[in-house]
């Protein structure tokens, strides 16, 4: 029979010292969570909404007929890049971060198609964000990637905000945005704009213009391109918290991601914009497909529908890549890999 070691004298002959270890023992046993023990509440609400989105994607994904479907999909991109682009040109770098100015007719337009991406009023977006930036990976930013890549991506929609994390929530300076009439006037009909946008315009073109099948637009549209939307958004959150380099910053988690930076139309060179959140092209990448976002703005700048365009100076940017970077980057860094 195996000897009892909780139970048997250690060599020393300490019995006090062995119970002093099952205290111990005990203490952690007990301090350990269960697997679905949380440090705050599951909002089951979102969970189920988020598990059933996910499922009828799958679901959608597996069974379209992209072929004979092809319009649709191609439709599908469309609108999905312009729900990406508000996103990142309006909610991110725009009202968040103040990178650039938009003009009304452009802040109608990224307030119009940011609400077809489906996700919270302009308002929480912006306060969520600038918290994150300013508590970056702490107990108090709300997708702290330190618990883990689910929770940064999508687990923290799921639970509910840890108490710092609301507290610092209201010490966010929001003037600005309580102050712009477009943002005001989508947040306040939210749950009409939001379902007009999201699920019955880009749905409704498609069937009433262009003889679409009604079902297949449905899964295109509501399942597989919102799915996407989202999933996209929140990798900035997490894969380009986790996985890349940090050319600027090696003493930050967020990372310079190529593949959130193509899907996300450039929003994944994420190091490079936690050392410098108000420059409006995010990255020093500046070709369309690597960083669609400053194209657009661009464009708009052309027309005269933004200004004010602020950004870093290359040899700021050097001066700060050979001082805090982990030498990857891909001109000032090569010496040092
Ligand atoms: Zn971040
Ligand atoms: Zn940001």
């Amino acid at each position: 029979m195996p000897p009892n070691t909780l139970s048997t004298p250690l060599s020393n002959g300490s019995v006090h010292h062995e119970d002093n270890q099952i205290t111990s023992i005990k203490s952690e046993i007990k301090s350990q969570k269960r697997w679905n023990e949380f440090e705050t509440d599951i909002k089951w609400g979102n969970a189920t909404f988020i598990f059933v989105l996910h499922s009828m994607c799958l679901y959608s994904l597996i069974t379209f007929p992209y072929r004979q479907q092809f319009f649709l999909l191609l439709w599908a991109l469309i609108t999905a890049h312009m729900a990406t682009f508000a996103i990142t040109a309006g909610v991110h770098r725009l009202w968040t971060h103040r990178s650039y100015k938009a003009k009304l007719p452009l802040r109608i337009l990224l307030a119009t198609l940011y609400y077809s991406a489906g996700m919270n009023r302009i308002y929480h977006w912006v306060r969520d964000h600038r918290i994150h930036h300013k508590y970056t990976d702490t107990e108090a930013d709300p997708h702290n990637s330190n618990r883990g890549f689910w929770f940064s991506h999508v687990g923290w929609l799921m639970m509910k905000k840890k108490n710092i994390v609301k507290q610092r929530g209201e010490g966010i300076d929001m003037t600005d945005i309580l102050q712009d009439p477009v943002v005001q006037f989508f947040d306040r009909n939210y749950a009409k704009l939001n379902t007009l946008l999201t699920f019955i315009v880009p749905v409704f073109i498609p069937i009433f213009f262009f003889n679409q099948d009604v079902k297949w637009t449905i899964m295109s549209q509501i399942f597989i391109r919102y799915t996407y939307i989202l999933n996209v958004t929140w990798s900035v959150n997490s894969f380009a918290h986790i996985y890349g380099y940090r050319s600027y910053d090696k003493s930050i988690r967020s990372t310079e991601n190529v593949w959130v930076s193509l899907a996300a139309s450039g929003e994944g060179w994420h190091n490079y914009h936690h050392v410098f959140p108000w420059d409006y092209q995010a990255a020093e990448l500046k070709s369309f497909i690597f960083n669609t976002t400053k194209f657009w703005i661009d464009f708009f700048a052309k027309i005269g529908w933004a200004y004010d365009l602020k950004y870093v100076t290359a040899q700021h940017v050097q001066k700060v890549v050979e001082t805090k970077g982990d030498g990857t980057h891909f001109i000032h860094g090569k010496s040092k890999l």
